[in-house]
């Protein structure tokens, strides 16, 4: 059975440049590198290397990047210790964040802070006037994602982060779906606090990181043996951050070419499938969009249903949509975009990535058109 990969918002493969620079710190390179000795001062500076091309990927500084285990770290870390000196702030998030974000927030909520969630427009995207709207004088918090996982929509954070900065509040991003395929500068976007995750941009499973605006004050995530700059104690994972510099590197130097070549098979995917199966949809923004995510409704569909069958056929795509109880929830994203019922249970999520080829593209538009017709005619609704 040929075997398609087309989730790499959920995670990617660790590119064969990353594998190469990670093995000799799986071997001879194993040193701590808090040790004085040989042995830790040859790895140490290694780790430098990385956080320098971390930073040079987002047009930070080096000492504004501190290494984590990646974007659910990350999005917990900015949450609870940006307010952690604040009893009952306020904290603005929106109604498509990831649950790394939005169950922080939620629980933030629980201990005794306010939150208001604000709404997206039919695209999935963040109205920075609703966010301006939101802002109380006891607002502390802003958090809203940069781009969307589930339909690849980019928010306007720079106009955000601008609206914030003038009332003296706190922005924090969740990058994780766009740091490594978008050219990104974080003194552009204006955001204090920033976080990414290595293994959706090819690094491995484990390592990502936060940018930390110099001047903000964010609390130690964990303290003990001051690695980090005394950030997040506890021995580095030195393979993982080897990785995820390598793989910062490659992502500053291929960006482009990617962005048109996987961009324009996402497109032939996106133009084949909606030539062919009727009443299918797109969900997110037609321009404002990462260019590897297609987010597509087929209308009288199970999106569950299509994606068992295109399991059996070796193709790997995703629903947003949580399994609950045996039925089938639609996403809380698509019910953010107040979504027809009809097509928001139908949608499937493709997302394409370093690998993705166009024989794999043409493969699925061959087989995927035939299942949704079929599906769709089982249905007591259809018509076509
Ligand atoms: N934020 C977004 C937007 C994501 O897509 C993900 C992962 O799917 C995360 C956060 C969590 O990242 P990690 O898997 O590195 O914990």
């Amino acid at each position: 059975m040929k075997k398609i990969y087309l989730d790499h918002n959920a995670t990617t493969p660790v590119h064969p440049e990353v594998r190469e620079a990670m093995l000799p710190f799986l071997g001879e390179l194993f040193g701590n590198p808090s040790s004085g000795h040989w042995a830790g001062r040859e790895v140490a500076p290694h780790i430098e290397e990385a956080r320098m091309h971390a930073a040079e990927l987002i047009g930070a500084r080096p000492e504004e990047i501190v290494f984590t285990a990646g974007g659910t770290e990350g999005d917990n870390w900015a949450i609870r210790n940006l307010l952690s000196h604040m009893q009952g702030a306020h904290i603005i998030t929106s109604a498509v964040e990831h649950p790394a974000v939005y169950s922080t927030c939620h629980e933030m909520e629980a201990e005794g802070h306010e939150l208001t969630v604000v709404g997206v427009d039919r695209f999935g995207r963040v109205d920075p006037d609703s966010v301006r709207k939101a802002i109380r004088d006891d607002t502390a918090l802003i958090t809203i994602m940069l781009a969307n996982n589930e339909t690849g929509t980019i928010n306007p954070i720079s106009d955000i982060a601008a609206i914030a900065r003038k009332r003296g509040i706190l922005t924090h991003t969740d990058a994780v779906q766009a740091v490594g395929k978008t050219p990104l500068d974080v003194k552009a976007l204006g955001v204090d606090v920033l976080t990414a995750s290595g293994h959706k941009f090819n690094a491995p499973k484990g390592a990502g990181f936060q940018y930390i605006r110099e001047g903000v004050e964010l609390k130690p995530l964990m303290v003990g043996g001051h690695q980090e700059h005394g950030m997040r104690s506890g021995t580095e994972n030195v393979p993982g951050i080897i990785g995820l510099g390598k793989a910062c590197k490659i992502a500053l130097r291929d960006m482009g070419e990617r962005e048109q070549v996987i961009g324009s098979l996402r497109d032939r995917l996106e133009k084949g499938l909606r030539d062919t199966v009727p009443e299918s949809q797109l969900n997110g923004h037609p321009t404002e969009r990462i260019y590897n995510t297609l987010n597509l409704s087929f209308r009288y569909i199970e999106g569950e249903a299509l994606l068992s069958m295109l399991e059996l056929e070796g193709i790997a795509v995703s629903t947003g949509s949580a399994c609950l109880s045996g039925s089938t929830e639609p996403s809380r994203v698509l019910k953010a975009m107040d979504m027809d019922p009809l097509y928001s249970r139908g949608a499937i999520r493709f997302s394409l990535g370093f690998g993705t080829t166009e024989d794999e593209i043409e493969h699925c538009l061959r087989v995927i058109p035939p299942h949704a017709h079929r599906f769709q005619k089982m249905s007591p609704f259809f018509e076509g």
